[in-house]
């Protein structure tokens, strides 16, 4: 019956330490995530900017053709009116690369800094310490879960060992006073609850008789 409470003992260890590690797991999940869809905004946003640089540069682009084109048409103009026009036009287009210019620079610069978000590396390094962790606990949770079906079996063969009725009682003396129904006596007390066993028992104990405790109901073994 021992044996049962052994085989029991490695499934429960084998079984918490999965369920630690699941909860673990999860938590790593989480952070991956988030860090990922960080990643995802910055990189969205980087692409924006670069579409937005692409069109100022455009439009800088045409307004300086605009200008050279201003030369020729002066020479063509006749009209005093039309001449002002031309100048007006020609102020406007002068304004509109000093904008763009400035904005260019700004949009630029804004790149720069999601870009260097983005390869920082000590958020690369802390995302992979993350995947590596990950790795590292689905493999020892994958064996430890392979070494808990051994064990499981382990059980049921030592049931079918042992007999139905063995394991029967065994069932019955946890139901009664849980798990684990058996417990060391330690120098002559229950390491469960501590009492100390009377001169009788302890000498029954010694002789290798069953035992149970007097107070807890545990059976005592030496
Ligand atoms: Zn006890």
């Amino acid at each position: 019956m021992l044996l049962f409470q052994e085989q029991e003992e490695e499934i429960i260890k084998r079984e918490r330490f999965i369920e630690r590690v699941s909860q673990r797991l999860k938590e790593l999940e989480a952070s991956i995530n988030q860090m990922l869809e960080e990643q995802a905004t910055i990189i969205c946003e980087l692409n924006n900017v670069i579409d937005q640089i692409r069109e100022e540069e455009l439009k800088i682009r045409s307004c300086k053709e605009n200008l050279r084109k201003f030369e020729e048409r002066a020479k063509v103009v006749k009209k005093a009116e039309e001449y002002k026009a031309l100048l007006r036009e020609k102020a406007k287009n002068e304004d509109c690369i000093i904008k763009g210019e400035k904005r260019l620079k700004e949009l630029k610069d804004l790149r720069r800094k999601l870009e260097s978000q983005l390869h920082n590396s000590s958020r690369r390094q802390k995302l992979r310490r993350l995947e590596e962790e990950k790795a590292e606990l689905l493999k020892e949770k994958r064996e430890v879960e392979q070494d808990l079906d051994r064990h499981k079996a382990d059980l049921e063969s030592l049931k079918r060992n042992l007999g139905e009725q063995v394991f029967e009682e065994y069932e019955r003396l946890k139901r009664e006073v849980g798990f684990p129904p058996f417990v060391k006596a330690d120098m002559g007390a229950c390491s469960n609850c501590g009492t100390k066993l009377p001169t009788l028992l302890y000498s029954k104990l010694t002789r290798g008789e069953k035992v149970r405790c007097p107070t807890c109901g545990k059976v005592l073994y030496q």
